[in-house]
């Protein structure tokens, strides 16, 4: 028996309704926005996401699939969309639009990662990227956009927690006297982080192991470290998220997990006691488009994942607007009925009805059974004595109640209904 690969999940008709709501309500708040629909293909060159700068993350060590296709070409399925979404930038000259650009993206990603709730090896992320413009509103417009996306689903509480990772001036400055204070202490710190001290050391800084948390507490924090220009910015996404009335929390030790992320970082958490699962992960990177040979453009986005945010909905109990059901479901009885409802039904879809013709052979009692499995609101019945006569039975499902149509006014019966 052939199962879904681990760390995958199909989407079932029945979760179709919530997928449909939270990808409609994302496309809605982009408009909003004026931010466009991009698609990048599912894989991608293994150089785009193993660049050389990208050494040492998880994900580029342990969690993305590569494979070879056939001409030897090295390939990676697309294990986060920024990288992606910058890579057309460059690749399609958008530099010579106004800028910013401003891009979402609604899209499976791959890792190979400990499946948990909410977290596949293929999920979907629904995100947005604002390239080539600088400025701290434009952390805050994505962040207020996320926001606005997640209240329009009815999430509520959320909890926006707010970082500055300082830039390539400032930032190796204060890694190394990061690196100097987890010396002293590699005796204490776990396996991982004893190898995060090397090669990425800002996130030692989200270690979940209770004593790194410890250490991490007490570490000299980056706010003290931040260059003139970084601290200027990251005021001033401050002052401008509070004009909006935006409340935050500010964390030192809110670092991401990606290399690419320079001054503002940000995660919004949602409502849940004890919580500490972030819905939206996103900041500002300043330096990826260079780092993907591009001329260097500033960036900052956001992404969440939306099996989580479908989790989420479910747990706050939610409720999401049903999928239409078929309006009319079409029965029939006999042999020259079956070709009578054929073309019946050819005439209700071309007219604009939904409808679902029974295949045949059932008992009617079977086949109004699955009309109402179905949800649909009328059956339409159709015998042999039907056929001769020119009429249908058309039966309301709701009110239990019959009437006789002639064929060729049905149309016209459903329209004024
Ligand atoms: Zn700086
Ligand atoms: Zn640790």
């Amino acid at each position: 028996m052939y199962k879904a690969p681990r760390g995958t999940v199909d989407i079932l008709p029945a979760e179709q309704a919530y997928w449909a709501h939270v990808q409609q309500r994302a496309a809605e708040v982009c408009r909003l926005y004026g931010y466009e629909r991009i698609d990048t293909p599912a894989f991608e060159d293994y150089d785009l996401f193993a660049r050389r700068d990208a050494a040492g993350t998880d994900l580029v060590e342990k969690e993305m699939y590569v494979f070879e296709d056939r001409s030897g070409q090295k390939l990676t399925l697309r294990a986060e969309n920024t990288a992606p979404v910058c890579r057309a930038y460059v690749e399609h000259g958008m530099f010579s639009l106004p800028q910013p650009v401003r891009l979402y993206y609604l899209g499976a990603t791959f890792r190979y990662e400990r499946p948990q709730a909410g977290r596949y090896r293929q999920h979907h992320q629904f995100g947005c990227e604002a390239l080539g413009d600088p400025s701290p509103g434009l952390d805050v417009e994505v962040i207020e956009l996320a926001l606005g996306f997640l209240s329009s689903l009815g999430l509520q509480q959320l909890t926006v927690v707010l970082n500055s990772i300082g830039c390539r001036q400032c930032q190796p400055e204060y890694v190394k006297v990061l690196q100097r204070h987890y010396e002293a202490l590699s005796g204490e710190v776990c396996a991982d982080c004893r190898v995060r001290m090397v090669r990425n050391p800002l996130r030692l800084l989200d270690c979940k192991e209770p004593a790194c948390r410890l250490i991490a507490d007490a570490a000299p924090r980056i706010s003290d470290y931040l260059c003139p220009e970084c601290e200027t910015h990251f005021r001033e996404v401050q002052e401008q998220l509070r004009v909006l009335g935006i409340p935050f929390t500010l964390n030192h030790k809110l670092v991401r997990g990606l290399d690419y992320y320079t001054r503002t970082v940000f995660e919004i958490l949602p409502q849940r006691e004890g919580g500490q699962s972030a819905i939206v992960g996103g900041g500002r990177y300043d330096g990826l488009i260079e780092q993907i040979g591009g001329k260097s453009t500033p960036g900052v986005g956001f992404a969440t994942g939306i099996e989580r945010i479908v989790l989420n909905l479910k747990e706050q109990q939610l409720g999401v607007p049903a999928l239409p059901a078929p309006r009319i479901y079409l029965a029939h009885m006999g042999d020259s009925a079956r070709l009578a409802a054929a073309v019946l039904a050819r005439s209700l879809r071309s007219a604009g009805f939904g409808v679902v013709a029974s295949t045949g052979g059932k008992s009617l009692k079977a086949q109004l059974r699955q009309a109402n499995a179905l949800g649909a609101r009328h059956t339409v019945i159709l015998g042999d004595d039907e056929v001769q006569r020119g009429v249908v039975t058309v039966r309301d499902m709701t009110l239990n109640e019959q009437v006789t149509v002639p064929q060729d006014g049905l149309a016209a019966y459903f329209s004024s209904r």
